[in-house]
């Protein structure tokens, strides 16, 4: 099955500056349990991308579903859901400050259905997967960058998401830190079946642990497939 389908969409801003199409035509299907990869350079669109696929965006045409439903058609608390099901990974990490590592991760528990006393349970158990379980009482300001990036992406895996959604994830990292950042996403796609999406402009970084891509420029998608087939040297 296939998490996200995505059919002709089209996404257009316009502004005091008059219109402008952010996405012109694109299509995509993410299947369930791949590392899928969006590349493409400053400005092709894949931030508007990223906010059609978890509703924060509404799209001028075409289709967007995500896990069979369409993100459009959602009221309130069908985009609640859908958010829980998409953990988001960003460029900044975007911690809490002010928050301990435990803290962050126990947020988006906030007003769900785990009970209180799994939370703290369920929270270290997720430091423990990222390798963080002795800095749970740390604040963010006291961690690596590499380190925050792995809290972060203990936090967006609090609800059981189906996908794990990555925007530059890697781009404020040294070569070193992205290494092992990239060796944590593929361990939750190979031992936990997680479907992962990197959004990146970072060629290296599709290369090294994507099964497909999408390359996109300007709005539009220029070439799509494998990347063995697409990457593969002449
Ligand atoms: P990327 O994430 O690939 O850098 P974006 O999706 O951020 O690309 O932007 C694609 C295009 O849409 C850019 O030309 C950008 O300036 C424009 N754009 C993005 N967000 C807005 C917005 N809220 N209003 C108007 N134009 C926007
Ligand atoms: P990124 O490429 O990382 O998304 P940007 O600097 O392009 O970051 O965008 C930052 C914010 O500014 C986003 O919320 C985006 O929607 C908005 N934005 C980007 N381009 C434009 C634009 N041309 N006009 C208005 N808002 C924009």
């Amino acid at each position: 099955t296939n998490v996200i389908e995505i059919v002709n969409l089209k996404k257009t801003y316009s502004s005091s500056h008059g219109m402008h199409s952010a996405l012109k035509d694109v299509s995509l299907t993410v299947p369930e349990g791949c590392i899928y990869g969006i590349i493409g350079l400053s400005g092709a669109g894949k931030s508007t991308l990223v906010r059609c696929i978890n509703g924060i965006e509404s799209k001028t045409g075409g289709s967007v579903k995500v896990l069979g439903q369409e993100v459009g058609d959602l009221g309130a608390n069908g985009l609640k859901s859908l958010r829980r099901n998409i953990g988001m990974v960003f460029q900044q990490f975007n911690l809490m400050p002010s928050r301990t590592v435990i803290q962050n991760v126990l947020l988006p528990l906030r007003g769900t259905s785990v009970p209180r006393g799994e939370r703290k349970v369920k929270a270290e158990r997720l430091l423990e997967l990222v390798g963080l379980e002795r800095y749970a009482d740390a604040y963010p300001s006291q961690l690596s960058g590499g380190q925050q990036q792995r809290v972060a992406i203990a936090r967006a895996l609090a609800n059981d998401p189906q996908i794990l959604l990555c925007d530059e994830a890697t781009s404020a990292l040294d070569p070193d830190t992205t290494k092992t950042i990239l060796d944590l996403l593929v361990k939750l796609n190979r031992e936990y079946g997680l479907t992962v999406i990197v959004v990146t402009h970072q060629m290296d970084v599709v290369k090294t642990i994507c099964t497909d891509v999408s390359v996109i420029d300007q709005g539009r998608i220029v070439e799509q497939g494998s990347v063995y087939k697409i990457f593969a040297d002449p």
